[in-house]
C-alpha cells in the first residue's frame, strides 16, 4: 500500500475545501472497500479526508413527508431505524441482505453509493480491465464471468454494481443530495450510476471534489408492501446473482402501483422500467408477471458463464411479485 496523509474534516466545508486544495485526495467514510483497493493498489490516494465525524441529521422525516438519511450514517443503523422498517421494508431487508454484520457497522450510506465493482479482473493487476486501466481491454468478455452483467453492460466492460442496499434505493426512487464548490445539489439515484459505454472508469455523476450529503427517500406510502430477494452462491456474504426489490399495490385485482429493481445483473441499480409499464393497471397474476419479467429481460446478453442468469432474474422476478401479490401459485 502507497503511503498517504490523513485528516478528519469536522464540517461539510471544511470537507469540501480540504478535497479542493489537496492534489489526490479522496473522501474516507467507514472504509470498508476503499481501504480493501488500497491495499490491493487499485486506488492510490496521496491523502485521505475522513468525513465520518461531519455534523449529522442521521435519520429524520422530511418536510415532504419522506424520510432523509444523512450519507454517514452507518448502514445497520438504517437497517434498524424504526421509520426505515416500517416505511421502507424493502430498504432494511437489502442492507441486512449485504455483506457482514461487521461490516454493516462500519459501512456507511455515502460509501455503499460509491463502493466499487467486485469483478475479480479489476482486483488483479495482472489482468487486461478497461475500469482500472482505460483502452487495456476486458479479460472479463472472454474469462470467468458467473458474476458479470446481463443488462446494460458494454464492449469494454461487463462488470456489475455491488451494491444491495442501492437496489432498494433505486425502486424506491431515492433522490442524493450532494454538496459541491458550486452549492447543493440533487441526483435521482436512477440517474447517479453510469453505464460503462466506452468509458466504464466513469462510474457515477459525483464530481471528484463533491461530497455525498444525504439520501432523501420519497413519501411513497405503498412501499410498506415491499420486499428484498437476493439469489447468491451461498447463505451469507456472498454477492447476488440476482436480487429483486419490488413494491406493489394491488386495487380490485389489478396493479395501481409497483416498482422493480434487479440487482447483480447490471453495472448500476437496473431498475425495471419495462416490467412496470408492462404492469402498471394489469390484473394481477402470474402470468402477468412473468410477462413482465420476460419485457425487462428481452435485451439481456448472457455470456459462457453467466446465461442463466437471464432465467434466474425472470424466474426470480415473478416469484417476488407473486409473494408481494399473496399469490404463491
Ligand atoms: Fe474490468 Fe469491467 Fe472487464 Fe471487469 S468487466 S475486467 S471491471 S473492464
Amino acid at each position: 500500500m502507497r503511503n498517504f496523509s490523513y485528516s478528519r474534516a469536522a464540517t461539510s466545508q471544511e470537507a469540501l475545501t480540504l478535497i479542493g486544495t489537496i492534489p489526490n485526495a479522496k473522501f474516507l467514510g467507514g472504509g470498508t472497500n476503499l481501504v480493501d483497493l488500497m491495499r490491493e493498489n487499485i486506488e492510490q490516494p496521496d491523502a485521505l479526508i475522513d468525513v465520518t465525524r461531519l455534523p449529522s441529521a442521521g435519520i429524520a422525516e422530511s418536510a415532504t413527508g419522506g424520510v432523509s438519511i444523512a450519507a454517514g450514517v452507518k448502514n445497520t443503523a438504517v437497517a434498524n431505524h424504526h421509520l426505515i422498517r416500517q416505511r421502507y421494508p424493502v430498504l432494511s431487508q437489502a442492507i441486512l441482505f449485504g455483506a457482514s454484520g461487521q461490516i454493516r457497522n462500519m459501512a456507511t450510506v455515502g460509501g455503499n453509493i460509491m463502493q466499487r465493482t467486485r469483478c475479480y479482473y479489476f482486483y488483479d493487476q495482472s489482468a487486461k480491465c478497461n475500469k482500472r486501466n482505460p483502452g487495456s481491454g476486458c479479460d472479463a468478455i472472454d474469462g470467468f464471468n458467473r458474476i458479470h452483467a446481463i443488462l446494460g453492460g458494454s464492449e469494454q466492460c461487463i462488470a456489475t454494481h455491488p451494491s444491495d442496499m442501492c437496489v432498494a434505493l433505486a425502486a424506491l426512487d431515492a433522490m442524493v443530495r450532494i454538496n459541491g464548490p458550486g452549492g447543493e445539489r440533487a441526483i435521482p439515484l436512477n440517474e447517479f450510476h453510469c453505464l460503462p459505454g466506452d468509458t466504464p472508469h466513469v462510474e457515477s455523476l459525483l464530481k471528484p471534489n463533491e461530497l455525498i450529503a444525504s439520501i432523501e427517500l420519497p413519501s411513497l406510502p405503498f412501499a410498506r408492501q415491499s420486499l428484498y430477494r437476493k439469489v447468491r452462491d451461498r447463505a451469507s456474504y456472498a454477492f447476488a446473482l440476482v436480487s429483486i426489490a419490488a413494491a406493489l399495490e394491488i386495487e380490485n385485482g389489478r396493479i395501481r402501483n409497483v416498482r422493480v429493481a434487479l440487482g447483480g445483473v447490471a453495472p448500476k441499480p437496473w431498475r425495471a422500467y419495462e416490467a412496470e409499464n408492462v404492469l402498471s393497471g394489469a390484473q394481477a397474476d402470474l402470468e402477468l408477471f412473468r410477462r413482465a419479467a420476460d419485457a425487462e429481460l428481452s435485451h439481456a446478453r448472457g455470456f459462457r458463464h453467466n446465461n442463466f442468469k437471464i432465467e434466474l432474474a425472470k424466474r426470480t422476478m415473478a416469484s417476488v411479485l407473486s409473494e408481494l401479490a399473496g399469490d404463491n401459485q
